[in-house]
């Protein structure tokens, strides 16, 4: 920011040199910061770890004035500013977190040009207080951190995002640039319009990570099924498990933990010293595993992340795609890993269904479950069908580094399961007006004489027992994979299996219905017969 007058690019480079220490620009980020340089608009598409901060860092650090960053993730403020102040950067930021003093100190930096950077939350930029401070200031940059969360459709939606709209209105003659890690097609047009930035020329980054393996596995006995891919491949490896709930971040944790692998648990629930502590302990040693939440990994910069792992279903295509991208930075051959099963669609089914939210938001969420189950079904590529979520297109055709593209997935003809399924739901709706979740029809499928069997007489049914040539497995997959195809639905808040109007169809012989074979007993064989 003390430099002179907007410099071309070799302004930019030399500053890549001296300040970062880097010998050459990746990707777009040449084009990119020359565009910003030269007050230009910019919206950027980028995958995590692709080097969204130098795009305007170095643009903050060539033009004069301060460069004002928007980011939500104040946990993470301090870090970036230490980072920066290390290489000899002067940054600073105003958040929550500090007091009046502390505030005040940088305020009159920023006020004295002495800032190249400035980082700041959301929320302060609806304070007409900030407003008024940034106008007396010379601003060179306004970056947009994480600028999906403009965006209602996507799953961190801010409310706060949408006063950035302003900025442009406020200082018409100061470049802003958005970038993100996370958007479909839909939401780079909505960071567009909410952000009003329509002159912003687009940089869209290639989402591949050839060095990810993809994998998804059906779910049976999730602990131990971690613990023979952990053992089997990733042996000494650091790597993120990622859960849903606190409670089985601790259990697996501590599960791993007695199986003699090092794992540490991370979530909202720990206190502050823990968190930061066991976060600190994943950053500097090699081969830690850190059992998570979601409210793991935002900004963690580890580039020898081998693999990352999901015991549960996340959200959304964007949440998955943003939580194995944390592995394998470096550029070498790191694992997605995650199983899934019926229970997780039937619990994630629920919560939307039961949870808070409008209309409106249901179906969202509902929208986004869907996109992530058909991630989870498909027979084609999971890279090919990851890419095309967010609008892009795998450079060939089949990756060979996914489990389907490896093991090619058999289907068979389920459509006499489906039947028997789907008509099991039909008698006990007919017979008893009473509403079942999966475990009660698998149980009369097999013809298992359960205390809760024989209290409603569901072995009296001329379908108790018709599904005994298939496994209690077999019958679990075949209910998720008709709940992912939209055959079968769940309701209410026990997580009740309900037929759909497309499974009047399946009933009727109408449809046929192809099924993935499930890769469950085959590897439990082939570990009995390894012993
Ligand atoms: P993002 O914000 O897109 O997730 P970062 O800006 O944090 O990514 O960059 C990821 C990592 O790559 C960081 O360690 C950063 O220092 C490094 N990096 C970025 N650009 C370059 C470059 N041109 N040369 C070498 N390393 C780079
Ligand atoms: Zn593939």
């Amino acid at each position: 920011a003390t430099a002179g007058p907007a410099g071309g690019d070799s302004e930019a480079l030399a500053t890549l040199h001296r300040v970062f220490g880097y010998d050459a620009f990746r990707g777009q980020q040449e084009a990119i910061i020359e565009h910003v340089v030269t007050g230009g608009d910019a919206v950027v598409l980028m995958p995590t770890g692709g080097g969204k901060s130098l795009c305007y860092q170095i643009p903050a650090l060539v033009r004069p004035g301060t460069g004002i960053v928007v980011s939500p993730l104040i946990a993470l403020m301090q870090d970036q500013v230490d980072a920066l102040r290390a290489l000899g950067v002067q940054a600073g930021f105003i958040n929550s977190t500090q007091d009046f003093d502390e505030r005040r100190v940088v305020e009159a930096q920023f006020l004295a040009g002495e800032l190249d950077l400035l980082y700041l939350a959301p929320e302060r930029l609806r304070l007409e207080g900030t407003l008024d401070l940034l106008s007396r200031g010379k601003i060179s940059v306004f970056a947009i951190d994480e600028a999906h969360c403009v965006s209602q459709w996507g799953h961190d939606f801010r409310p706060d995002y949408l006063a950035l709209s302003l900025l442009g209105e406020r200082w018409p003659d100061v470049p802003r640039i958005a970038l993100t890690a996370t958007a479909t097609r839909a939401t780079h047009r909505e960071i567009t319009e909410r952000l009003a930035m329509p002159q912003a020329r687009h940089f869209e980054a290639s989402f591949d990570r050839p060095n990810i393996q993809y994998r998804i596995v059906p779910k049976a006995d999730p602990k131990k099924q971690l613990l023979s891919f952990l053992r089997e491949e990733h042996e000494g490896d650091a790597g993120i498990v990622y859960c849903l709930s606190r409670n089985s971040v601790e259990k697996t944790a501590e599960f791993l933990t007695r199986n003699g692998i090092e794992a540490v648990p991370y979530h909202a629930g720990l206190d502050a010293g823990t968190r930061a502590a066991h976060q600190a302990r994943f950053l500097r040693e090699e081969g830690l595993v850190v059992v998570a939440t979601i409210a793991f990994g935002m900004g963690i910069d580890k580039p020898d992340v081998r693999f990352v792992a999901h015991l549960d279903l996340p959200k959304s295509v964007e949440g998955y795609y943003q939580e194995t991208g944390r592995a394998g930075r470096d550029g070498l051959p790191s694992t997605a890993w995650m199983a899934y099963g019926l229970q997780d669609v039937v619990q994630q089914r629920k919560m939307i269904q039961t949870g808070e939210g409008d209309e409106t938001f249901r179906r969202r969420a509902a929208a986004h479950l869907d996109a992530m189950l058909a991630l989870c079904e498909t027979a084609r590529c999971r890279r090919a069908q990851l890419l095309a979520y967010f609008g892009q297109e795998p450079g060939t055709g089949t990756c060979g580094n996914c489990d389907t593209c490896l093991t090619p997935p058999e289907t068979w003809d389920g459509t006499v399961a489906a039947q028997k399924l789907l008509s099991t739901i039909v008698r006990l709706k007919r017979e008893r007006g009473q509403k079942f979740g999966a475990g009660q029809i698998v149980d009369i499928l097999l013809g298992r004489r359960t205390a809760k069997v024989i209290q409603f007489d569901h072995d009296q049914l001329s379908v108790f027992g018709i599904g005994e040539d298939l496994s209690e497995a077999e019958w679990r997959g075949v209910a998720r994979q008709l709940l992912a195809q939209g055959l079968l639905a769940v309701e209410g808040e026990y997580g009740t299996l309900v037929l759909t109007e497309a499974s009047g169809s399946v009933l009727r012989r109408e449809r046929e219905v192809p099924l993935r074979k499930e890769q469950v007993k085959r590897a439990a064989a082939a570990k009995a017969s390894s012993g």
